[in-house]
């Protein structure tokens, strides 16, 4: 039998941000053993072969980030790293709303992954933030964040 989609009434992109980054600041608080000294080494994801994937909540908050230093596009980059990693400074250009993967993820210099159970119901809560924008689940960063601009563009 075919599970019935859920029906949501209308979600805000507005209201998507504050609750994505909620979950950020959720996370924050965790007392879970991390702490990231900006290496970047995550960043490089041809050198780590992972690459971060975002819900719709999250690249919409990435774009946003992005918008506010000034950059209607992806900046171009050839070697394979993160296009929000500044190209001169080697910085993230949207640190404060980095995505989810990218706080948690397989940063050995931070403390390695985080375990599944230790934020699986914040997964879940951006899960169903992404249902409620109709997104498509999570998809590779780039073209998170891409499908997220194009959209603005036009
Ligand atoms: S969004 Fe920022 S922290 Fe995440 S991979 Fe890209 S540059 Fe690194």
């Amino acid at each position: 039998m075919r599970r019935a989609k859920k029906s949501y009434s209308y979600y805000s992109p507005a209201s998507a941000l504050a609750d994505v980054k909620a979950i950020y600041e959720e996370l924050s608080q965790r007392p879970i053993e991390r702490h990231c000294t900006l290496k970047t080494e995550c960043c490089h994801f041809l050198q780590t072969g992972k690459t971060p994937f975002l819900t719709r909540g999250e690249a919409l908050l990435a774009a946003q980030a992005l918008g506010n230093t000034g950059r209607k596009e992806l900046p171009k980059r050839i070697d394979g790293a993160c296009k929000l990693l500044h190209p001169r400074t080697n910085r993230c250009m949207i640190y404060q709303d980095r995505p989810f993967g990218c706080r948690t993820h397989f940063c050995q210099a931070a403390g390695g992954p985080y375990a599944r159970k230790e934020v699986v119901d914040l997964i879940h809560r951006l899960e169903e933030i992404d249902r409620k924008l109709e997104g498509q689940g999570s998809q590779e960063l780039h073209t998170a964040i891409e499908e997220v601009l194009k959209e603005q563009r036009h």
